[in-house]
């Protein structure tokens, strides 16, 4: 038994002092993936506000409905019960390196041993003037349903419909793609996508940018590349040349940003705000603590990535058990991986270093890369993990392949790929 826990129950006043082996703050991809393969005997806490694990890649399928909230989180509870390990439900606060102590918003201390920091980030409106206010935000499951809705309840109306969406990085191109999957034939709809760079994806290669716009012809968008947004009202937006353009909803989807809680905590965050750490995803200057997924700067930046969180938090728990068996810790090395983009039900885009494929058909791998991994997560033993996958299972066939083979046509553009080099 490695574990030990002391003062539980010392005191029932919300100041109540905990001690475990090892805290982790954040339980979405890095944060699950490191509690989940550290064994049961290990005294682990993982605290997160909210109850729920999200799968965020898929969250723009809410947009249209093809996917439900339930389909995208799991109970964190439940999963890190089944490990083994205990869930915490507050927001940490602070950090006091020397007494290797974690303050949490209800006042509560967790001391550590050691301790994994995957906060994420948070969505980033570049403090435009009515950004948080009026438009509506890509971020999370919550968010991204609000939108669904909100778009439903507006395309349900006579008359014109104008729907703007800022950003054309990967969120803003699956946020499009879902209003064309669901709403491109209703009349009167016109969409607006304003991207501050000069073309669209443009953390892909230019050859996305050029498929996309192919995939444009004849829809009802009007693309606004190289403008930046400077104001958001109720009704609309107004950009950097002056132009103002009328819109009945405004989906932001303006990338993330570290939490403010990072430079607070006194982390080095000289680098956009993220966490510096080491090789080995450990923290300058904070013993005993180390670093994992989005909120991790490694010394070589890689992309903010679920597939690379999931191999840091992971990583990260290898690393701890390393140093408390006295070995040395290793450097964390990003394992190459393409990038899957959904383009609705129009195309997908899968992008390695010297090639992009594109194809409609190309939605079943990145269908097949959730269902998998979510149900990994999902613990498939528990009861409770079966029945949510055998939902998640009858929702993929009845939203997204019995629409695709209604005729001969759609089954065969379905079966198309373009591949070109990067
Ligand atoms: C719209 C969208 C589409 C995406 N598509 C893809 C894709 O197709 N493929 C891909 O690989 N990646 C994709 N990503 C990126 C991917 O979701 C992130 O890289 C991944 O979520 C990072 O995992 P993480 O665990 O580091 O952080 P997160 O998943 O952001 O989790 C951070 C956790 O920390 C918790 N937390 C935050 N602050 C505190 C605090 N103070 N105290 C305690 N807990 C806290 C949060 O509640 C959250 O649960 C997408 C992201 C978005 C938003």
């Amino acid at each position: 038994m490695c574990g030990f826990l002391v003062g539980m129950g010392a005191r029932s006043s919300k100041r109540l002092r905990r001690r475990h082996e090892i805290v982790i703050v954040g339980a979405n991809f890095a944060g699950l993936s490191a509690a989940l393969d550290l064994p049961s005997d290990c005294d682990v806490a993982v605290i997160d506000p909210e109850p729920w694990f999200e799968w965020l890649p898929n969250i723009h399928e809410l947009v249209s409905g093809v996917k439900k909230p339930s389909d995208l989180r799991l109970p964190r509870r439940e999963i890190l019960a089944s490990a083994g390990h205990r869930f915490v439900q507050g927001r940490f606060v602070g950090i006091d390196s020397k007494r290797k102590a974690l303050r949490l918003d209800d006042g509560t201390t967790i001391q550590y041993e050691h301790c994994v920091l995957a906060l994420g980030g948070v969505g980033n409106d570049f403090g435009v003037p009515g950004a948080a206010r009026f438009g509506m935000h890509f971020n999370n499951v919550a968010e991204c349903d609000a939108i669904g809705k909100r778009l439903k309840r507006l395309a349900a109306r006579k008359g014109p419909l104008s729907v703007i969406v800022v950003g054309g990085g990967f969120e803003g191109i699956e946020a499009l793609g879902e209003v064309l999957r669901r709403y491109r034939g209703r009349d009167g709809l016109q969409i607006h996508l304003v991207e501050v760079g000069g073309r669209l994806m443009p953390e892909g290669p230019p050859a996305v940018d050029e498929m996309i716009r192919r995939r444009l012809i004849g829809m009802p968008v009007r693309l606004h590349c190289g403008k930046r947004v400077i104001r958001v009202t109720a009704t609309g937006v107004t950009l950097d040349d002056g132009e103002r353009i009328s819109g009945d909803i405004t989906i932001w989807t303006g990338g993330a940003k570290a939490p403010d809680v990072v430079a607070d905590a006194g982390f080095d965050a000289s680098r956009a705000g993220w966490i510096q750490v080491r090789k080995d995803l450990s923290c300058r200057g904070f013993p005993g603590v180390f670093a994992a997924g989005d909120v991790a700067d490694v010394p070589r930046p890689i992309a903010k990535q679920a597939y690379h969180a999931i191999d840091m938090g992971r990583h990260a728990a290898r690393n701890i058990l390393r140093r408390r068996a006295g070995r040395k810790t290793l450097p964390f090395s990003p394992a190459p991986k393409p990038m899957l983009v959904a383009f609705g039900d129009l195309d997908t885009f899968l992008m390695t270093e010297s090639k992009v494929v594109a194809g409609p058909g190309l939605a079943a791998a990145k269908e097949a890369v959730f269902q998998a991994t979510i149900a990994g997560f999902d613990r498939l033993a528990s009861v409770g993990g079966l029945q949510r996958a055998k939902e998640r299972g009858v929702r993929a066939i009845s939203e997204l392949v019995f629409p695709k083979l209604r005729s001969w046509e759609e089954t065969v553009r379905l079966l198309s790929v373009n591949v070109e080099d990067v």
